[in-house]
């Protein structure tokens, strides 16, 4: 029975390396069934934002699967991403791309690098939560959840036990971010008890970034936050040899897009000399979704095969170790010829039947068991003048229990106490009120502390709660404080 698939051609290289990958499913025998939408410039250009129209959406809900070419973004505001809105709307929230040097068929720094990068696709500063509150100052949310971690995290060590795969790195800047990205080492380190037969490290994501530029070798599976792997993603595919050579998979609990790595390649494009294999890859990845495992093994054996055999498009044509030159459709061909073929030099894949239910882990929101008390409130200021009249100012705002503890400017302790005369401060200092340990406050308290700051004149911007969690504070200290 065919597998019914939506299919995206895209913009620039797209329709040609699509149109190679096609040739290659239909030929292998891919039982699938191939609706098209259209997607991207063409769209934009006709006045919709989003780069897809309404009637594509119903396509890709119904067939929940979608092969889709690289499409151009334009430059400019007024354009949305097409890419990050059909990750958020599909729930598409594990980003699966491996990557793999060809030794010693395509050239590359490191021969033994097999690396595969699960990184969270919805959440972080992706989640596209942004301030201009103050005339200097600009913000971008991070915004992580315990149940967005605890779902890609579970998701990449079942990948693991699912491909056998020994070792899984967490990459996160904990140091920094102790609540955000702590949160998140932390859940892996629990969840990895529950799966003592692989192995597990963690890195910080500076030293990481740099271990998979120089030593790619040392990893094997890496999950992380969005924008840590969104960068790690593109150095891993670049030190692989080709950034045409890599696909990857967007996975959700009902949805999955396929895609290769890179983008439209304008300056290559409509010349039939574009690497198809990068959507190819993703091609593979999608038939195993599907559950067509043995039809994938046949498309990526033959794929290697040709690899091997020397037939290589411009990107990776090296004349010491290619045999042939070839354009995108004549790759397809050669490809097509060598399906039934096993490689001889590189390990031969054999991909086991997956279970689709299987590919996507659900999880629920993170339990409220905890005691969750409210204890201060940060009230965030516009000021330019001085900091200790400020300090006066708001200090004449306490009532009660509610008492003003700090300011600070740029998340530095700029008040009481503090010598600011090195400090670059900026027009929006944070001032933080807070009862007794051991006290709860109220809404109404703060509400009316707003009010009174209001009546003073001062131009807050906004408040954010301060709450302990089973007496442990869920906010940071300012630093110096
Ligand atoms: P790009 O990946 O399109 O190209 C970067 C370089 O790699 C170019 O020199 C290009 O010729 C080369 N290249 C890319 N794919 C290749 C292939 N298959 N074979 C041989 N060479 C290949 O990145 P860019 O130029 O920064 O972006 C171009 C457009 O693509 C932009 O509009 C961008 O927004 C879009 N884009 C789309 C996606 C996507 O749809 N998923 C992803 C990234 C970028």
């Amino acid at each position: 029975m065919s597998t019914p698939i939506t299919v995206a051609y895209g913009d620039g290289i797209g329709p040609e390396i699509m149109e190679a990958t096609l040739h290659v499913l239909r030929e292998a025998g891919a039982q699938i069934k191939i609706e098209t939408i259209e997607v991207g410039e063409r769209i934009y250009n006709q006045g919709a934002s989003s780069g897809i129209l309404p009637s594509a959406w119903e396509t890709l809900r119904r067939n929940k699967v979608l092969l889709k070419a690289p499409i151009t973004t334009p430059q400019g505001k007024g354009y949305k991403s097409l890419n990050v809105t059909m990750r958020k709307a599909l729930g598409l929230y594990a980003n699966i791309r491996p990557t793999q040097a060809y030794h010693p068929f395509v050239k590359t720094n490191h021969p033994k690098m097999d690396l595969v990068i699960v990184r969270e696709n919805e959440e972080d500063l992706y989640a596209g939560i942004e301030y201009h509150q103050s005339h200097d100052v600009y913000e971008s949310v991070k915004l992580i959840t315990k149940s967005g971690s605890e779902r890609i995290i579970r998701y990449a060590f079942e990948y693991a036990v699912q491909n056998n795969r020994k070792k899984i790195t967490c990459m996160s800047k904990d140091n920094i971010m102790k609540i955000s990205d702590g949160m998140f080492h932390n859940t892996f380190e629990t969840m990895a008890k529950e799966y003592p037969q692989i192995a597990i490290d963690h890195y910080i994501i500076d030293i990481g970034a740099a271990r998979i530029a120089s030593r790619p070798e040392i990893f094997d599976v890496i999950v992380t936050e969005n924008l840590y792997g969104d960068i790690i993603s593109d150095i891993a595919a670049d030190v692989s040899g080709s950034v045409g050579l890599a696909g990857s998979s967007n996975i959700g609990e009902d949805f999955a897009m396929f895609e290769a790595i890179h983008g439209s390649a304008p300056d290559i494009s409509g010349q039939n000399i574009a690497n198809p294999s990068g959507i190819l890859q993703s091609a593979v990845m999608m038939m195993i979704h599907i559950g067509q495992s043995d039809i994938a093994s046949t498309i990526h054996n033959a794929w290697l095969r040709t690899l091997e055999d020397g037939v290589h498009t411009p990107d990776i044509y090296r004349k010491e170790i290619s045999k042939q030159k070839v354009g995108t459709k004549e790759f397809a061909e050669a490809v097509v010829k060598n399906l039934g073929n096993k490689p001889s030099s590189l390990p031969a894949v054999a991909y086991k039947k997956t279970e689709r239910a299987k590919a996507a882990v659900k999880t629920g929101l993170a339990a409220a068991t905890a005691k969750k008390e409210l204890n201060g409130v940060d009230m965030y200021v516009c000021w330019t003048g001085d900091v200790n009249e400020l300090g006066e100012k708001v200090q004449r705002l306490a009532e009660g229990e509610l008492i003003l503890k700090t300011l600070s400017n740029k998340g530095l302790k700029a008040w009481p106490e503090m010598d600011t005369s090195g400090m670059h401060l900026t027009d929006q200092f944070r001032c933080r009120f807070r009862v007794p340990n051991g006290q709860t406050t109220t809404h109404g308290a703060i509400t009316a502390l707003l009010d009174r700051a209001q009546k003073a004149g001062l131009d807050f911007t906004k408040a954010e709660n301060l709450y302990f969690f089973d007496g442990v504070a869920g906010y940071t200290l300012s630093q110096g404080q």
